[in-house]
């Protein structure tokens, strides 16, 4: 299934959920005004949209790993906008004048609620959560960075499920619709379906496995490399390129949600017990590491991505060149699929390019170097973008720079991988277009949901 198939698979679902009930409620109801149809139409609609917005909040891996978790978000936020209007269309053509809540039927108590639950719902994940609707405007940013706390506007935003037990009681305690055991049954198959797969998504995360920090430093003077071990005898799969939640748990006095990075480790004998981060201090929770010491524990939930698709995994190493582009930190899945590649032994044609700010974030060049003896067909190349470093180019990843490189002659047969800030991204999506390089060859994390 192709990514623009899987944009519509989350909107047609909550489609077919909300066919099948209206259906149901049509079957045993003789009559309803066009007003009353509108109103029940976008009530029915608004709430299968709540239940598969909520799915898609569950991160059901087994769509993530084709689609990608922004894109999954993305919808995710979207639907939401969608079905807040649909909500308010359904309140206005029921609206009978303010009254006590105390005095209302329970009808319109159960919906106050639900109504009451989803703004703030609404409220946290538009200006806290995501970064869509806030990105292009300073003021909103800087409100979201300065006057909102995540992990509060995190746990706030789970209000979600109170509103969609307030709503599904809203539409049990309508008399003409207890009485519709082919709606009741939907309505309960389709309520429980999705409240089930978030408890089960929720378990799997309480009982993941626990990790321990075993290695834990400054890589450059705002990047920490953080390593963690099995606390048991568990082995962690991946591949290359995966990201997982980290989540500290215990004494690490550090806040206890989790934040998603990739790996810059692979499944080598190096680290064949072991798994490795490389992050970059971003704000609260990444400038609290300095507070995380060996021995602390956390665990990891994932792996999540798809950076590394099996098929491109295998590909023949002859035929297919990868060319790595890497801005700053998005060097970590790239360094990910190109440890795993050296692993291997492979002797496939390999350039990483990975431009930096300042000279300062420049490191790994050892261990970089040494890939080159392994495999003298990979070779790497350094551009700073704000500072002129002697012996290295001074600009941005661009057309003329991959040119200049050799890597543009692979346009048509490489697989590129890309990973960075969004400036970069937005550029290099740009270069990638204008270059005609097929789609189904670019391969991009966004570090952003
Ligand atoms: C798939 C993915 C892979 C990533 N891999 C890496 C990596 O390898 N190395 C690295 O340094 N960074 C990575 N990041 C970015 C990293 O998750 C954020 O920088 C970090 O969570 C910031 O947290 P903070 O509290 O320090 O900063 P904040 O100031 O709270 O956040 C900075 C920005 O990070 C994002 N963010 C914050 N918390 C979360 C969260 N819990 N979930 C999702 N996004 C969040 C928000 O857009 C926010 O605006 C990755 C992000 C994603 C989505």
């Amino acid at each position: 299934m192709s990514k623009k198939m899987y944009e519509w698979l989350f909107p047609s679902l909550s489609l077919l959920l909300f066919v099948t009930l209206l259906g149901a409620m049509l079957l045993e109801t003789n009559t309803m005004t066009m007003k009353a149809l509108i109103s029940y139409s976008t009530g029915l609609l608004a709430f299968t949209m709540m239940l598969v917005v909520t799915f898609i909040g569950s991160r059901p891996r087994f769509i993530e790993k084709n689609f990608g978790m922004p894109e999954m978000y993305e919808v995710h936020a979207l639907m939401s906008v969608v079905l807040s209007i649909l909500i308010v269309i359904h309140m206005l053509l029921q609206w009978g004048g303010f009254r006590n809540v105390m005095n209302m039927s329970i009808i319109s108590q159960t919906g106050f609620i639900a109504v009451v639950a989803l703004i703030i719902v609404m409220f946290t994940g538009i200006f806290s959560l995501s970064g869509i609707f806030v990105s292009n405007n300073k003021k909103l940013r800087e409100f979201k960075e300065t006057k909102l706390n995540r992990e509060i506007n995190l746990w706030l935003h789970r209000l979600a499920i109170v509103s969609i037990i307030a709503v599904y009681f809203h539409l049990y305690f309508l008399p003409f619709l207890q009485q519709n055991v082919i709606f009741m049954t939907l309505l309960n198959i389709y309520t429980i379906a999705t409240l089930g797969y978030y408890a089960y998504w929720k378990i799997k995360v309480a009982i993941a496995p626990e990790f321990k920090v075993s290695n834990i430093y400054r890589g450059t003077p705002s990047l920490w490399v953080i390593e963690f071990e099995p606390v048991s005898k568990h082995i962690l799969r991946y591949t290359a390129g995966d990201y997982f939640f980290i989540r500290f748990i215990g004494d690490a006095n550090i806040t206890k949600e989790g934040h998603p990075f990739s790996t810059s480790s692979a499944i080598t004998s190096r680290y064949k017990n072991s798994i490795e981060f490389m992050i970059k201090e971003a704000g609260d929770w990444t400038g609290a590491l300095q507070n995380i010491k060996v021995g602390d524990k956390a665990k990891l939930e994932g792996p999540y991505g798809h950076f590394l698709p099996e098929k491109v995994e295998y590909s023949n190493e002859e035929d297919v060149p990868f060319i790595l582009l890497a801005g700053g930190i998005g060097l970590t899945p790239n360094l990910s699929v190109l440890r795993h590649e050296i692993e291997k032994k492979s002797q496939r044609r390999i350039i990483l390019v990975w431009g930096l700010s300042y000279k300062e974030d420049m490191f790994m060049l050892d261990e970089l170097d040494a890939m080159k003896e392994v495999n003298p067909n990979f070779s790497y190349h350094i551009i700073f973008s704000n500072e002129e470093v002697e012996g290295y180019p001074f600009g941005f990843i661009s057309d003329s720079f991959l040119r200049e490189i050799g890597a543009a002659e692979f346009y048509q047969t490489g697989e590129f991988f890309v990973c960075g800030p969004p400036a970069m991204l937005n550029a290099t999506r740009t270069l990638i277009k204008n270059a005609n390089i097929p789609e189904e060859h670019v391969h991009l994390d966004d570090f952003g949901f």
